[in-house]
């Protein structure tokens, strides 16, 4: 992505030690500013920007995948650290009421950033699966 003004140098590949502008491989690189809660060599957990819920957690594989399914094809094993990862977070959040574990995928979804990431939802009770 060329740097053409100063609008563009959030995403600026430039002045980025990624090679893609994906905001949660930036954010797994470092290079944008997150709540970490749990970490692994594989994977990140870190809070939601705009949380839905009491506790609102983005669990990510660092490496690069669309979306789920993306990730089941070409790394099912580290779609299992992800799980694992998604379970930690829960303990450590203490969620032992339950939780709620999403991945949107896909334009039906309204997923927004496709780098596949599961949000943990918890700290209350969460209501009915869907709103409508
Ligand atoms: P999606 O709609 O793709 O399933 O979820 C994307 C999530 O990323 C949204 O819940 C949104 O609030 C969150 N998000 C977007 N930008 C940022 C950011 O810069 N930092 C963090 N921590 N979360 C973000
Ligand atoms: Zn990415």
């Amino acid at each position: 992505m060329p740097c053409d003004g100063p609008a563009a140098v959030p995403l600026c590949v430039e002045f980025s030690g990624v090679t893609n502008d994906c905001l949660f491989c930036r954010i797994a690189a470092g290079e944008i500013p997150a709540t970490v809660v749990h970490e692994t060599d594989t994977t990140l957990a870190f809070r939601d920007i705009g949380p839905k819920a009491p506790v609102h957690v983005l669990v990510i594989p660092k490496a690069h995948h669309a979306d789920v399914a993306a990730l089941a094809e070409a790394a099912p094993a580290l779609a299992g650290e992800v799980l694992a990862a998604i379970a930690a977070v829960a303990k450590a959040e203490g969620l032992e009421d339950g939780y709620r574990v999403i991945f949107n995928s896909g334009p039906h979804s309204g997923q927004e950033v496709a780098h596949v990431h599961a949000h943990v939802l918890g700290g209350r009770p969460l209501g009915p699966m869907l709103a409508g």
